[in-house]
Parts: structure tokens; C-alpha cells; sequence
């Protein structure tokens, strides 16, 4: 690691050093139905997430190979825009 600080974002929402998390286009695109919210990284300064489909597609494919990252689609957002995905996909009563 040549340099241990956290990448940061623009946002729109949240302002303009914003730490940068990564999500799937999924989640971005589905603003009311839940998608599921599978977190693959908690560091804080470096989290990420996709849906359940991708986490479906990742299992298939057991890698992140091209078919993968296009159905994907990452998309960078900021730690808020982070929280409040969380939140809006999340499935609570998923068994
Ligand atoms: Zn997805
Ligand atoms: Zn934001």
C-alpha cells in the first residue's frame, strides 16, 4: 500500500470528500423494491456490497470474471449512500 488514506468521492447528496464505497448498479437503479443487500467488505474505508442476484452470479461464476463485472455494473457512491442503500435493501426477515 503506498498510501493508506481512504479514496473520497464527490457526492451530490453528502458533499465533496466523502469516503467512497462500491455497490452494484442493481441497487442503484431499484429505488423501492429491496434487492437484498449482501456485504462483502466492512472496513469502513473500504466497503462493499451487491445484490443478491450478483451474489448468485458470483457463486456461479466463483470469481469475478468479465460475465460478472457486466452484470455487476459497480458503482461508486459515498459511505452515506452506502448506509441508506443498506437500509433500503436490506431484508430483515430473510430466513
Ligand atoms: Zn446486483
Ligand atoms: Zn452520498
Amino acid at each position: 500500500m503506498l498510501d493508506d488514506s481512504p479514496p473520497t468521492i464527490n457526492c451530490n447528496t453528502h458533499g465533496d470528500t466523502c469516503i467512497a464505497a462500491v455497490v452494484c448498479g442493481h441497487m442503484i437503479d431499484s429505488k423501492v423494491v429491496p434487492v437484498g443487500f449482501v456485504e462483502n467488505s466492512d472496513d469502513p474505508n473500504d466497503l462493499q456490497a451487491w445484490c443478491e442476484d450478483c451474489e448468485e452470479m458470483f457463486l456461479r461464476e466463483d470469481d469475478k470474471t468479465e460475465a460478472f463485472r457486466e452484470f455487476n455494473r459497480m458503482a461508486i457512491v459515498c459511505v452515506s449512500c452506502y448506509q441508506e442503500l443498506k437500509s433500503r435493501h436490506s431484508r430483515i426477515f430473510n430466513t
